[in-house]
């Protein structure tokens, strides 16, 4: 079998690693655009349950990421002023973007794959030849935009504004600030990825962005403005930047994830919005669901019907918890009205999938402190 993969991001180097280790025989290459040790962005949370997922399938793999990891189980939430820090029962795990995509090429090129660096596809029409084509290529997947129709793309842009910064020391515990101030709401998720760096997500709705004036600003400005904004909580240290463009997220969808011998894996297929801190795992389990497709089938056409069929329901709920989470934080000005005890139970249960029963094994410290002030858990589920 000869596959090409367009993107070597979690997805496309997991998709080939998997599938070569099965298949020393298969011709497999990669093409990305970017350079070989260059990424956009800082550290990435990996739940301790993915990384029993990637375990079950490639022991070596799972053991060398989490060697590479910090894990916490706490996570403060802050608002204007009132804070909770909920202990959660299982730890949540982080690693440098960097580190993850380094040893996830490493281990495809121990194996033989080809991964051509600083190589950008920029038509379907370049892959002519491959049996199969996997469109592992991102949240903006030049192959998804050229086969859009096909596909069944459909794009919502999100109101909020957002940028994605790095700090120079470990931020503990990690944290989610929500604070009024510059005549509107902002909002940092900062967690530490390494003992010496920390992720730290800033974000604010539309009438904040107009009502600071961060439209009319570079995006130096406002960087400085949020380290205004956040200079309790950075202590001094100025954020770093790389790529850190403010930008509106894209939500995007896609009817169909198959067009004649190629598909779409990762946010490719379906933009995971980083407030639930799983687009990493998820591009790594559809590369993880597509080779398990490959393990009995007869041709092309029977893996790409194989991986829809195993994939399909489960990443439709995911896909409906990101967004259910994403209009959270749409509605930043009504839900961040609420008192702290309030608000950090609408948080944890935004998604619909935490309900009463699991918020009692998930957080309970926090469902114990909830149910003495307010009687009982009474979350919809
Ligand atoms: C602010 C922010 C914070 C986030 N935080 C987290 C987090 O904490 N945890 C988490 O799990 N996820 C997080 N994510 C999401 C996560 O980064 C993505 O979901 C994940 O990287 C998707 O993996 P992927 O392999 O599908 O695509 P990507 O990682 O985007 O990789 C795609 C690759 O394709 C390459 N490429 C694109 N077009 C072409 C082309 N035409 N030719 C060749 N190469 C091409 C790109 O250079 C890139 O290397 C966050 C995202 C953002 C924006």
């Amino acid at each position: 079998m000869k596959i090409a993969i367009v993107g070597g991001g979690p997805g496309g180097l997991f998709f080939a690693r998997l599938y070569k280790r099965h298949n020393p025989a298969a011709v497999i290459r990669i093409f990305e655009q970017n350079p070989s040790d260059a990424t956009f962005g800082f550290g990435v949370t990996l739940g301790g349950s993915s990384l029993g997922k990637i375990a079950d399938a490639d022991r070596d793999v799972a053991r060398r990421l989490s060697e590479s990891m910090v894990f916490d189980t706490a996570q403060k939430i802050h608002l204007n002023g009132e804070e909770i820090v909920i202990d959660y029962a299982k730890p949540g795990g982080s690693i440098a973007r960097l580190r993850l995509l380094a040893i996830l090429r490493d281990s495809c090129l121990e194996l033989g794959v080809d991964i051509a660096f600083d190589t950008r596809i920029a038509s379907s029409a370049e892959l002519d030849g491959y049996d199969l084509v996997v469109a592992a290529d991102g949240i903006n997947s030049t192959l998804r935009q050229q086969h859009a129709a096909a596909f069944g793309t459909q794009t919502r842009v999100l109101t909020n504004h957002f940028a994605w910064y790095g700090v120079g020391h470990a931020m503990s515990p990690n944290a989610l600030v929500f604070r009024d101030t510059k005549g509107g709401r902002f909002v940092a998720h900062y967690y530490a990825y390494t003992p010496d760096m920390s992720t730290f997500v800033a974000e604010c709705d539309d009438a904040t962005w107009q009502a600071a004036g961060m439209d009319n600003m570079d995006d130096q400005q406002r960087r400085q403005l949020v380290e205004e904004v956040f200079a309790t909580e950075l202590e001094g240290a100025p954020l770093i930047e790389n790529r850190s463009i403010w930008r509106q997220f894209p939500a995007v969808t896609n009817a169909r994830w198959r067009h004649g011998n190629m598909v779409l894996i990762g946010d490719a297929l379906r933009s995971a919005h980083f407030s639930i801190g799983s687009g990493t795992r998820l591009a790594m389990e559809d590369a993880l669901a597509l080779f398990e497709a490959t393990l009995d089938a007869a041709s092309v056409a029977d893996i790409l019907d194989q991986f829809v069929a195993l994939r399909k329901s489960g990443r439709d709920q995911f896909g409906e918890a990101a967004e259910r989470s994403f209009e959270w934080y749409e509605r930043m000005e009504t839900v961040m009205s609420q008192t702290v005890l309030d608000f950090s139970y609408d948080f944890l249960t935004r998604t619909g999938r935490v309900d009463a029963a699991r918020l009692e094994t998930y957080a309970p410290g926090f469902a114990k402190l909830y149910r003495e002030n307010r009687g009982q858990l009474d979350c919809a589920s």
